[in-house]
């Protein structure tokens, strides 16, 4: 979106300006160089004043925002001191510890991941039998379950309970007490 113009700024600060400070350079005002156009907002322009000399077209300094970018680039030292500094790298874990039960690479403040994932498939066999039992949403019993795997028997405790039947022997993880 550029195109060679040629312009005269219809801004009488600016182009004062210039011809007073190319003129304090001390060569003649040389005349109007062709220059970018921009493309910006028409809002830019200003609608209220010079319309008595403003049948000109707009200078390009009208419909540029001028940013802040850098001066010099930053040389690969100083690059790689900022990707290479200890804060921007990964942090050395040193709380790894291994489980006392499968012996797995686990964190020492965390539950042991492979053991979670036994529990976790074995509930859910469970609450799959306890929704066989059921038969829909919403009719659990008002009393406790009892988890009975093979060749178990219920004991005097469980009179009145829930019991669900698994048809496997009891994981070594999973004790009654
Ligand atoms: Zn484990």
């Amino acid at each position: 979106m550029a195109a060679v113009l040629v312009v005269s700024s219809p801004l009488v600060k600016i182009r004062g300006f210039l011809r007073s400070w190319l003129g304090f350079l001390g060569s003649q005002s040389p005349a109007w160089a062709p220059a970018l156009a921009v493309q910006g907002p028409a809002s830019l322009l200003d609608p209220m004043g010079e319309k008595s000399e403003s049948n000109e077209t707009p200078s390009f300094l009208d419909n540029v925002f001028w940013m802040a970018v850098p001066k010099s680039r930053r040389t690969i030292e100083v690059n790689r001191c900022r990707r290479r500094n200890p804060r921007n790298l990964i942090k050395i874990k040193r709380n790894i510890d291994l489980c006392p039960q499968c012996g797995s690479v686990k964190q020492k403040h965390v539950l042991c991941s492979r053991c979670y994932e036994k529990v976790k498939l074995e509930t859910h066999a469970i609450r799959f039998e306890m929704r066989a039992q059921e038969g829909g949403p919403h009719r659990a019993p008002y009393t406790e379950s009892v988890v009975l795997y093979e060749g178990e028997k219920p004991t005097e405790q469980d009179e009145g309970k829930r019991i669900i039947e698994r048809n496997r022997k009891r994981p070594s993880w999973f004790t009654l007490d």
